[in-house]
């Protein structure tokens, strides 16, 4: 898909309309007590649309809808060529859809339009359709016996799910665990978050056209303290797949225990380092990658590589040349093409953000880079990108997860000081390293304590690739590749004894 300009993308905004029931059993419905939220544009301050704030009782329908549709298993026990043919037409309709989806999601969030195209014609489509393609590619096993026996291992799907989602890469997140689950039989419960509810509504219409049996997706907006937790909570759910923070990761962890010990997948926060050892040349494709890993969508992003730990022989260096980088990035309009990063997603958000800052100011980083005063007076919650220099390890902006525009170079002596500062955190979700010598990058992907590593390049990774954390940024449970497989599908053995049969 081309993009388009600023006023192509006004005008599919103006001619938009936002439906923000509750979606339940294959139909948009009013919630219970018919309370609404409204949904404020980040990048204006106004509302510009309400949605619906679901109750315990949504919840409670949307799981007896998911359930009743997991039993009747007209989705759960299809033909694997059926569930794939449905969502392949998903991805196509989603790709049919491209443009005004990636302008409500860019209206919803803040995100720039140019990453909510790319996320939502290509993304999107592609790890449902990726999905799509595994299904009938998915064998079970047998295992060795003797003659008196056959022994079938296989893998049927959990059940109903409840999918959790955080408002930094709204429909991404969502296709990341829909893919899987949908594609392994599940039925699912969706609660967005409750800043970014829109662009999951309007799945769920494309879901339903594509021919997704009614029930098997519901989605119901809501707050996290109500819809969220009285999806935690719920006794019928079997699973549940969240991304978000690690407090409220931390959070479900309890509802399991609190109600019928369901599993738990979690994909959490991070504090991610990205190295530069000596040896690296400081390229400006080097230099793109730094400035793209703490400020790809406004640093509101796990995996954002804030703590760059660089070589102390390069620090004046890289320091100059990625300030210059980042002074030189756009922030503004989020529908304009040109705009590298759009506002924080709330004004909450960025006050937080702006503490961060204080914070380490106070604490005796040198501000390289102080976020552009000019954009607090402007309505809407922007906020520009800032550098300090001279991190320490100790320091809270060092330790915690920002969620902003903010880059902290951490000077070091050497590969092993540089892992060691690495791995002294509570996360563990991502790194990135740069050097020449594949000697010294093999050796620091291999004791950095992170579900990703990142060599000579900022990257996730693709849809191939599982993503998750270690300590407390996940638990075991993975998102993407076939991994993510394990959060939908539990394992069965079933053992035919057998006899000799008399034969001749
Ligand atoms: P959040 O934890 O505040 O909210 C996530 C979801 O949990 C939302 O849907 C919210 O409504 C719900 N929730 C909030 N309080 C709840 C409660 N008491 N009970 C039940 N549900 C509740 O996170 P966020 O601010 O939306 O997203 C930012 C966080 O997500 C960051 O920490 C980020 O690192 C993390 N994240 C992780 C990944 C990953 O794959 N590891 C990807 C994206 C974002």
């Amino acid at each position: 898909m081309t993009l388009a300009t600023t006023a192509d993308h006004r005008a599919i905004a103006a001619g938009l309309s936002f439906e923000g029931r509750v979606f339940i059993a294959g139909r948009f419905v009013a919630a219970a007590g018919g309370e609404m939220m409204e949904t404020v544009n980040p990048a204006t301050g106004e509302a510009f649309a309400s949605v619906a704030s679901g109750q315990a009782k949504d919840i409670d329908r949307a799981v007896a809808a998911a359930r009743t549709a997991f039993r009747d298993g007209a989705w759960s026990r299809s033909a694997p060529e059926r569930r794939k043919a449905v969502l392949l037409r998903l991805a196509d309709l989603i790709r049919a859809n491209a443009a005004e989806l990636a302008v409500l999601e860019s209206l919803d969030s803040g995100k720039p339009i140019r990453d909510c195209v790319k996320e939502i014609s290509i993304e999107v489509p592609d790890t449902l359709q990726w999905y799509a393609e595994l299904i009938d590619k998915s064998f079970g096993k047998v295992a060795p016996t003797g003659e008196d026996a056959l022994a079938l291992i296989t893998r049927e799907p959990i059940g109903v799910v409840g999918v959790i989602l955080p408002w930094n890469f709204p429909l991404l997140m969502a296709a990341w665990k829909l893919g899987p689950a949908l594609a392994s039989g599940c039925s699912v419960v969706v609660k967005p978050a409750e800043q970014t509810s829109l662009s999951a509504l309007k799945l769920a219409e494309l879901a339903a056209e594509a021919g997704l049996p009614d029930g098997v997706l519901n989605i119901v907006p809501g707050l996290g303290e109500t819809a969220g937790r009285a999806l935690g909570l719920h006794p019928d759910v079997d699973a549940i797949s969240f991304t978000g923070s690690t407090e409220v990761g931390r959070l479900f962890l309890r509802y399991a225990a609190d109600s019928n010990l369901k599993a738990i997948g979690l994909e959490m926060g991070g504090k991610s380092p990205f190295i530069i050892l000596d040896d690296a040349d400081l390229t400006p494709e080097l230099i793109e990658h730094a400035v793209t890993a703490a400020f790809w969508n406004g640093g509101q992003n796990c995996s954002a590589n804030m703590r760059q730990i660089v070589a102390r022989s390069r620090q004046e260096e890289f320091l100059s040349l990625v300030t210059e980088r980042a002074r030189a990035l756009v922030v503004g309009d989020p529908l304009d093409p040109a705009t590298d990063l759009g506002p924080m997603v709330t004004a909450e958000h960025r006050a937080r953000v702006l503490d961060f800052i204080e914070m380490g100011t106070g604490d005796g980083a040198r501000c390289v880079l102080p976020a552009d005063p000019a954009l607090a007076t402007r309505p809407g919650s922007f906020l520009g990108p800032t550098v300090f220099a001279e991190l320490s390890p100790g320091m809270t902006i060092a330790r915690e997860e920002i969620f902003g525009p903010v880059l902290g170079v951490l000077p070091v002596d050497g590969p092993e000081q540089a892992l060691t500062i690495a791995n002294d955190s509570a996360y563990g979700l991502h790194a990135t390293v740069f050097t020449r010598d594949i000697d010294r990058a093999l050796f620091m992907a291999r004791r950095l304590a992170c579900g990703t590593v990142a060599i000579n390049g900022f990257t996730e990774g693709d849809i191939k690739t599982p993503f998750g954390g270690y300590r407390q940024s996940g638990s075991l449970a993975r998102d993407k590749g076939t991994e993510a497989m394990a959060q939908y599908l539990q394992t069965k053995t079933s053992w035919i004894s057998l006899k000799s049969p008399a034969i001749g």
